[in-house]
């Protein structure tokens, strides 16, 4: 099995968490610590004596000054002349994370009574369940699907993990459990909106990422494929988040049952053009034993698990198991249930690709939406803006065309009047000479 080293890094007290499971050993990394920056101060002052009061010396004063990021293994120029130094470029990204911690959210999907707070609290070793009530008969009829939301930081070799599991209560409990789905589409949609709303916002440096990068959908043991319920669920959400089908109760089936019920699954989802989470392509530079891992855990979905938080011993070992009148199912045995195998791929070896999948994948296809939403809608104002514009501007001019055709008609009108006025004058002109023309002849004669 490939072993997933982190690269070597000098010990950091990692800071105090609310609810860690672990504590020790921070005392003895903050004095690791010291002698780091003691020696990579005398370093950079070029002192090399190892003498003690010097580095005591170095160390006092290193408590004063900013932890120095881990010193790259510096080659020697002699050997080497052409190094640069980014081959710290990992290191460095490493060492960010680990401070930073890491944030994962699984969606817990599937009716109650399928195990699945036992298999949550099999898998991270806690109890996140503990003050959980169950609804009686009567509660079922009318109960509708309600989100819960449980969040534990856990800590684990120094490397924090804030874990949400975001339980969903009442799925498919009542007898009419046709919006189940929704309540589950809806909280995904609400977590993707939160960020990209704080995503666009001013201070974008600490979003709590809420988005659910894992959605583990329970299917009962006992059917002989998926049912219209689980499609309905499973058709509304694979393009929303990575799904991981999960076969609960799986000591219920023999080994043959285990392989038809999960063919037929497989058949279902084929036939209705749905795709879960689909398992990158192995590197080809991967060794062999991590190829083959990766192998079994692609040829085991739907994973067929058993949970248990019962230690049981056989033969002298101490292992998580069920006890029954005819042995002990193993839970962690791989001949007895893919819990072993669900574990490594959710926790040991995909984690982080389930959240690159889903800011990549499920993310960009819910902000491509909003973008083309928003634009639409910007778009869809616009036009109406211009139309106001236009229909006003229509309105000056019909309103400018009649005060124009008020003035012509006045125009007219008056032209009309000077016209008679010309016409009298002319008339009284010609009255005029005529009257003078008789009083001369008179005169004359
Ligand atoms: P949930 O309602 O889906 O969270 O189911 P629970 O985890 O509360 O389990 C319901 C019952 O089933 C409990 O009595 C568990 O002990 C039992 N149970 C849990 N996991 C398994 C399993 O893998 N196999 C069997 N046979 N029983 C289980």
């Amino acid at each position: 099995m490939k072993q997933q080293q982190p690269p070597p890094l000098p010990q950091t007290q990692p800071p105090s968490l609310s609810q860690a499971t672990t504590g020790g050993g921070g005392g003895g990394a903050a004095a690791a610590e010291g002698s780091v920056v003691a020696h990579a101060i005398s370093s950079l002052n070029g002192n090399n004596n190892n003498n003690n009061n010097n580095n005591n010396n170095n160390a006092e004063t290193a408590k004063c000054r900013p932890p120095l990021y881990p010193k790259p293994k510096t080659p020697s120029f002699d050997k080497d002349r052409d190094y640069i130094g980014f081959a710290t470029l990992p290191e460095q990204v490493h060492r960010k994370s680990v401070k930073r911690g890491f944030e994962f959210t699984l969606m817990v999907v599937g009716e109650s009574g399928l195990g699945k707070s036992t298999l949550i609290n099999s898998l991270f070793l806690g109890d996140l369940y503990k003050n959980r009530q169950m609804p009686n008969v009567e509660d079922r009829i009318e109960k509708t699907t309600r989100v819960e939301k449980k969040t534990m930081d856990i800590e684990e070799r120094g490397v924090r993990l804030r874990l949400t599991v975001v339980d969903t209560p009442g799925f498919g409990d009542a007898i009419n459990c046709e919006d189940s789905w929704r309540v589950c589409t809806q909280y995904i949609d609400e977590q993707f909106r939160q960020y990209f709303t704080d995503e666009s916002g001013l201070n974008r440096r600490n979003i709590q990422d809420n988005r659910v990068h894992c959605c583990l959908y329970f299917v009962p043991p006992w059917g002989h494929s998926l049912r219209q319920m689980d499609l309905d669920l499973i058709r509304r959400l694979h393009r929303k988040v990575n799904i991981v089908l999960v076969i609960g109760k799986a000591d219920c089936l023999n080994k043959t049952e285990v392989r038809k019920l999960k063919e037929r699954i497989l058949q279902d989802l084929e036939d209705n053009h749905i795709q879960l989470y689909q398992f990158p392509e192995c590197d080809s530079d991967e060794d062999d034993d991590f190829k083959q891992q990766d192998r079994e855990l692609k040829a085991s979905i739907p994973f067929a698990v058993v949970g248990s938080n019962t230690i049981l011993e056989v033969a002298g070992k101490k292992v998580r198991g069920r006890q029954y009148p005819w042995g002990v199912v193993n839970v962690e045995d791989a001949e007895h249930s893919d819990f072993i195998k669900l574990r490594t791929f959710l926790i040991s070896t995909h984690m982080q690709d389930l959240k690159d999948t889903t800011q990549d994948v499920h993310y960009e296809n819910f902000r491509a939406q909003c973008i083309s939403q928003i634009s639409q809608h910007a778009l869809r104002e616009r036009g109406k803006l211009k139309r106001d514009s236009i229909s006003s501007t229509n309105g000056f001019d019909a309103a400018i065309s009649e005060t124009d055709r008020l003035l012509l008609q006045k125009d007219e009108e008056i032209r009309r009047m000077q016209d008679m006025l010309t016409q009298m004058q002319e008339k009284l002109k010609q009255t005029h000479l005529m009257e003078m023309k008789k009083n001369d002849s008179v005169i004359d004669v």
